[in-house]
């Protein structure tokens, strides 16, 4: 199939190694690699993707599943053009109207976010997330449970990917750092939690709860394993009792179960939450939102003063919380946003339509081959894993699941104009619908026929 793939995508492999004398690793993001060489596309339309060759794909990356609406969906592209010309400008430097709108939206979507804050990025939502909680409850550690991605930045960047080696107890994990050029501080402290079970997680933050200020979580783990419901309500109450705070990382979650995210689906109140990807409609974006109390800490010294915030915790500048950027709150991007969201009140519940069928259709064809396959996810999001196993709770249960046949069936569908990155869990947008549902299982059948 790799051969098929080099005869189809000539282009690519040329530009490749014209982008790696550019950038190491030809990409910009290590994400974006993947052997022998990434396709590289030159349009997107809709739920189409392009390619140099001219190869057209059905998109189910759909940016990691940023494109909630597809590639240039007219409404969205419409609230950018009026914003940039109303305005005369793009970027104001000062508050304005498009973060209070958006604000009011993600209040009355989020009902757990009493104020918030925007920033460029999930993973500046959550470093913000962490930093307010720590400031808060006045502890210095976090807990993040295994397999959970929460950006790149060292306080999080541990055990989301270990080797089955280093990865410990599956009770007990270890915490790795996944990165060359971190030190060992945060693998001492940050600590490791198993996802989906409640014992063992109550038992680790009761013995140190006295230094964990926040535990940390993926919903739905890597947008594909959900949580139980049950581990989730006594997540929830265990770190009450504990005086740890609880953050929901909704940044791949946040409008792909229903408008209220995983908080919404599983009826729990987070302490804190952070949003990005389909909020930004395209663009870049994080939301950090939260308790007012817990927010309160990053009012600038001298507004407290202003509004005689006698209240609120804060006394001295020292005890202020620093969260600055150029960009946040970009007035582009929260049109995009506030686009995105007025079209996803109308069309949500067909995009989750769309992804159920599929998924359905999907499990269907692999049965009548006799393929072991589990097609995990909830809404508009899921995954393909090749596994005997009958139930995936956390990262552990993914060990079992066959890699390889996973791989060449994906290399195999990307030459079939199936679009997803080799492994990589499938997004669906409102551009898909019956067309591209009733072709991609044509191409499933197909390329199952063939493996
Ligand atoms: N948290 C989660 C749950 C994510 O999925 C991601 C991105 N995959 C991030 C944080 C980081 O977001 P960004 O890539 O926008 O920095």
């Amino acid at each position: 199939e790799i051969k098929r793939f080099a005869e189809k995508t000539p282009k690519s492999l040329d530009f490749y190694k014209e982008a790696s004398k550019v950038m190491p690793g030809g990409s910009t993001a290590n994400i974006k690699f993947y052997a022998p060489y990434p396709i590289i596309m030159e349009k997107g339309k809709g739920s189409h993707l392009y390619d140099l060759d001219g190869n057209e794909y059905i998109d189910y990356l759909l940016s990691y599943g940023a494109l909630i609406l597809g590639h240039g969906h007219p409404r969205v592209l419409q609230a950018v053009q009026e914003q940039l010309y109303e305005s005369g400008t793009y970027l104001f430097g000062t508050p304005h109207r498009l973060e209070v709108e958006m604000g009011k939206k993600i209040q009355q979507l989020y009902p757990s976010i009493e104020l918030l804050r925007y920033t460029n990025s999930g993973t500046e939502a959550t470093l913000l997330a962490i930093r307010l909680a720590c400031a808060f409850t006045g502890k210095n550690k976090i807990a993040k449970f295994e397999g959970h991605y929460h950006g790149g930045y060292d306080q999080v960047l541990v055990s989301v990917n270990p080797s089955v080696v280093e990865a410990g107890h599956p009770q007990h994990p270890n915490s790795i750092a996944e990165s060359k050029g971190m030190d060992e501080y945060h693998e001492e402290h940050t600590i490791i939690l198993p996802f989906n079970d409640l014992d063992a997680t109550s038992e680790i933050l009761r013995k140190r709860k006295d230094e964990v200020a926040a535990v940390i979580v993926e919903p739905i783990q890597s947008g594909f394993i959900p949580a139980t419901q049950s581990f989730m309500d006594g997540l929830r109450e265990v770190t009450d009792e504990l005086g740890i705070l609880l953050i929901f990382d909704e940044v791949k979650t946040c409008f792909r179960l229903g408008l209220g995210g995983a908080q919404e689906y599983y009826n729990i109140k987070p302490d804190l939450s952070t949003l990005g990807k389909a909020v930004g409609g395209g663009y870049p974006i994080g939301i950090t939102g939260g308790k007012k109390e817990i927010m309160d800490v990053s009012i600038p010294k001298a507004a407290s003063d202003v509004f005689d915030n006698s209240q609120s915790k804060i006394s001295s500048a020292k005890d202020v919380l620093f969260h600055s950027g150029t960009y946040n709150g970009h007035p582009s991007i929260l049109a995009a946003g506030l686009a995105t969201i007025d079209v996803l009140e109308e069309e949500i519940d067909r995009i989750n339509g769309i992804a159920g069928q599929l998924k359905k259709g999907i499990s269907k064809l692999f049965l009548q081959r006799g393929i072991a396959v589990q097609t995990l996810g909830l809404g508009s999001m899921f995954n393909l894993i090749f596994t005997e196993k009958d139930q995936i709770l956390n990262y552990r249960d993914l060990q079992h699941a066959d890699y390889s046949l996973r791989k060449e069936f994906d290399f195999q569908l990307l030459n079939e104009g199936i679009y997803t990155k080799p492994l990589n869990r499938y997004s669906i947008s409102s551009a898909h619908g019956q067309k591209e549902v009733d072709r991609t299982l044509e191409a499933y059948d197909k390329v199952l026929g063939s493996l």
